[in-house]
This record gives structure tokens, C-alpha cells and sequence, in this order.
């Protein structure tokens, strides 16, 4: 189990180029408008804007904020031609309102969290510290449900390998527990890290990294996604051209997690509506 601060200090350049030259124009012809389709869709493009989602259909009266990393130094975090601010927040995009389930695109509802009936806010990524900006916003917004999406590093490439879900150790909730119990079950068999680590025994409290989790949101968790430091947790998130890969087959599953740690709120919205 972790009892320090995973955030590496290591330092290396980009070592992807984004490709998109004269040489693949006919390609780009039909790539492109899908690309340019996709929010964040460059792995180098910062969003300093805050977005909301409105409920698709019949809403559940739940509010989720997802939080992205705002770290100064990201893009010089060894994130291996990624950056970690991009990744947090490409996912919590795709959670928020994807349209893939497992890698099809999908009009389930199961889909993303606003077709689960949520108002959902994806918070900006910027390279300023100001995390502070976000936590308050996510309390302003009265978010039932809030949840940080970074990724992680530890001291040397290839050397991190597991899935970190982070709950305060000295303020839990069961309603932090519920959610990370089953973000694990939910997304813990599909990242690519062996393992599941969560904070009880971590000795991680409320302190310097996880002030992200002093929001007063009842189910709050810290999610360290996969380890941007390991080439094939990378690969996993995505490669070559198709960078974010993973948020087209696993994104809805935060979805899935917070929908059984609420218990289905919208099923109970048409319960009450179908009555
Ligand atoms: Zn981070």
C-alpha cells in the first residue's frame, strides 16, 4: 500500500507529434470531421472553460462535478507524450456525455451519466493550480457527487501499476465508500493496472494532495486512473493516432459506479412519474 505522495517530479519531453499533414489528406478527409467532433480532442489542447451538461430526458435530480487535474507542471510530468491535466478531463468528458459503450457507438442510456438522468459538470484543466477555483464551483453547484480523474506517477517509467481510488480516511462517508467500492468494481477489472489500492490503509488523509476532496459533495472520491508514466497504461489510454481510446470503451462506467452507489436515482424518478 502507498504511504507517500505518488506525484513523480520526473521530466520528459513529448514524444508524440500530432499528425496532421498534406501527406494524409485523404485521410484526413474523413478523419478530421470526426476528430475535429470530439471536445478535447488533441491530447495538447487545454479547455480553461468550465462545461455543463443538462439531463438527456426525464432528469434524476443529481448533480455530478467532474474534476479534472490543474496541475502547473502537467505536459512536463513524464506523462509520455500525453498530458495529465488532458487525460482527467478527456475522460470525465466522455463520462459525462460519450456516446460509446465498450467501444460501438451506443444510444443506450446507459451511455453516459447525462442520459442516466444527471446534471453533469466538467470542470476546466488548466495549467494554473487553481484547484481551489474548481472545488468551489462544485460546492456553488451543489454537486451531489464529486469525483477528480488524474493520472498518476511514481518514481521511474513502468514502476506503477495499479488503480488508486482515494477517499478522505478521516472524514468517510459510506457514501464515499458505496462510490468507490464500485467505481472498483465497475472499472478496477478493465484498467490496465494488477491492482485496486483505495486509502485506508494508505496513511493518505485530507492533507496537501488531497485537498481536492474538501468539496461538500456527499460522495466523493479521487480517482488515479492509470499511471502516465507506464508506457503500456499509455498505450491502454491510447496510441498512435487514436489517442483517448479508452474513454470510447470505459467512461461509462463511471456511470455505472455512481448509479449503483445512489441506488438508481432516475429509476426512481420514473417509479414516481409512472405512478
Ligand atoms: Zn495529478
Amino acid at each position: 500500500m502507498e504511504t507517500k505522495s505518488l506525484r513523480a517530479n520526473v521530466c520528459q519531453p513529448h514524444l508524440k507529434k500530432t499528425r496532421c499533414g498534406w501527406g494524409v489528406l485523404l485521410s484526413l478527409l474523413v478523419v478530421c470531421p470526426l476528430v475535429a467532433s470530439l471536445a478535447s480532442a488533441s491530447h495538447k489542447t487545454v479547455t480553461p472553460t468550465e462545461v455543463m451538461f443538462e439531463p438527456i430526458g426525464l432528469s434524476n435530480e443529481k448533480v455530478v462535478y467532474l474534476s479534472s487535474p490543474r496541475h502547473i507542471s502537467s505536459g512536463s510530468r513524464g506523462e509520455l507524450g500525453w498530458e495529465e491535466n488532458i487525460n482527467g478531463r478527456h475522460w470525465n468528458y466522455y463520462a459525462a456525455t460519450g456516446d460509446y459503450m465498450d467501444g460501438s457507438i451506443t444510444s443506450l442510456m446507459r451511455r453516459n451519466l447525462r442520459s442516466r438522468g444527471y446534471k453533469v459538470i466538467v470542470s476546466p484543466n488548466s495549467r494554473d493550480g487553481n484547484i481551489q477555483e474548481s472545488i468551489n464551483r462544485s460546492n456553488a453547484l451543489q454537486a451531489d457527487v464529486h469525483i477528480t480523474t488524474h493520472t498518476n506517477a511514481i518514481r521511474g517509467p513502468g514502476t506503477g501499476d495499479y488503480l488508486l481510488l482515494i477517499i478522505d480516511q478521516q472524514t468517510a462517508s459510506a457514501e464515499d465508500k458505496a462510490l468507490r467500492y464500485q467505481l472498483a468494481q465497475s472499472l478496477g477489472p478493465k484498467v490496465p493496472g494488477n491492482e485496486v489500492l483505495t486509502t485506508d490503509v494508505s496513511g493518505y488523509t485530507n492533507g496537501g494532495n488531497l485537498g481536492e476532496l474538501a468539496v461538500n459533495a456527499v460522495y466523493t472520491v479521487y480517482v488515479e486512473l492509470i499511471f502516465h508514466d507506464n508506457q503500456s497504461h499509455v498505450n491502454w489510454f491510447g496510441s498512435g493516432d487514436d489517442w483517448g481510446a479508452s474513454v470510447k470503451h470505459h467512461a461509462w462506467r463511471y456511470g455505472d459506479a455512481i448509479d449503483r452507489a445512489l441506488r438508481f436515482p432516475k429509476d426512481k424518478i420514473y417509479e414516481r412519474y409512472y405512478q
